[in-house]
């Protein structure tokens, strides 16, 4: 489903070179939750980032669903990254929108028409139990609803593929478990890929089937979690 090829990303120019990520190579299978673990700085976030082309590798090759990234242009982009939703660590909601809107929002960007946005919307609200919150705006959740409301919005283009930007890294123990365990229903249901990073070894052993161990831009482990982790 998403292959990364020999990817290397720098940022900055001349002597000013940080290199994020090197001789990268990642293969992930549809259907399946795939966890990035490692400290800050190893380079997770460019590496969730280049799936969606929100960064764009100085060298190597992304593909997603057997298409070459690299090679679209903005439109052909554009209509390839609806096939990708992605949830943040702050969440990144609208707050002058409701919970409705917000998770209509990616479906009036491309004009759907109102009645099927209502269907889609309050099909969602079920799905993360915000049946009776959707008049409500962002401050007026909690961080745990705020993240279904941008689990929702993620899923409003029935995408392929979830990526997850250390999405339960603001929340507590409680609340994270709830959202992986949303996140496992998700995967179940739908047959989603997802992809997430974190710093957090619980979130892997919760709800991955397979991780990689990033460190200072590379991979240097990989495989089935119980694999990884249960080495003597
Ligand atoms: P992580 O998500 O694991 O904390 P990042 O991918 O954010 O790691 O960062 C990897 C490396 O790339 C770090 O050395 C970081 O300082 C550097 N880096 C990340 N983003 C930028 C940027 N926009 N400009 C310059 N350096 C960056
Ligand atoms: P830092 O440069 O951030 O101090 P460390 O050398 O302490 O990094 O290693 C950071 C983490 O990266 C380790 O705790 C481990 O999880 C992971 N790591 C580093 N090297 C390996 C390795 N060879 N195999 C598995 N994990 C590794």
């Amino acid at each position: 489903m998403i292959e990364l090829k020999n990817i290397r990303k720098d940022y900055g120019q001349g002597k000013q070179v940080t290199t994020a990520l090197s001789g990268l190579d990642l293969s992930i299978n549809k259907g399946e939750i795939f966890g990035v673990i490692g400290h800050s700085g190893a380079g997770k976030s460019t590496l969730i980032r280049l799936i969606n082309l929100l960064e764009r590798p100085t060298s190597g090759e992304v593909y997603v669903d057997g298409i070459n990234m690299t090679k679209l242009n903005k439109s052909q982009l554009q209509a390839q990254r609806r096939k990708i939703g992605m949830i943040f660590q702050h969440f990144n909601l609208l707050s002058s929108a409701t919970v409705y809107e917000n998770i209509a929002f990616p479906l009036r960007l491309v004009k759907t028409d109102n009645k099927k946005v209502d269907q889609k919307v309050k099909e969602l609200l079920e799905l993360v139990g915000l049946t009776n919150h959707s008049n409500k705006y962002p401050s007026q959740l909690s961080g745990g609803q705020k993240q279904r409301v941008g689990i929702a919005r993620a899923l409003a283009s029935d995408p392929q593929v979830l990526l997850c930007d250390e999405a339960t890294s603001a929340l507590d123990p409680q609340t994270t478990n709830s959202i992986l365990k949303l996140l496992l229903d998700i995967n179940q249901k739908y047959n989603l890929t997802i992809v997430l990073i974190t710093h957090e070894m619980h979130v892997i052993s919760t709800i991955c089937d397979r991780v990689a161990v990033i460190h200072q831009g590379g991979i240097v482990e990989e495989g089935p979690v119980a694999e990884v982790f249960l080495k003597p």
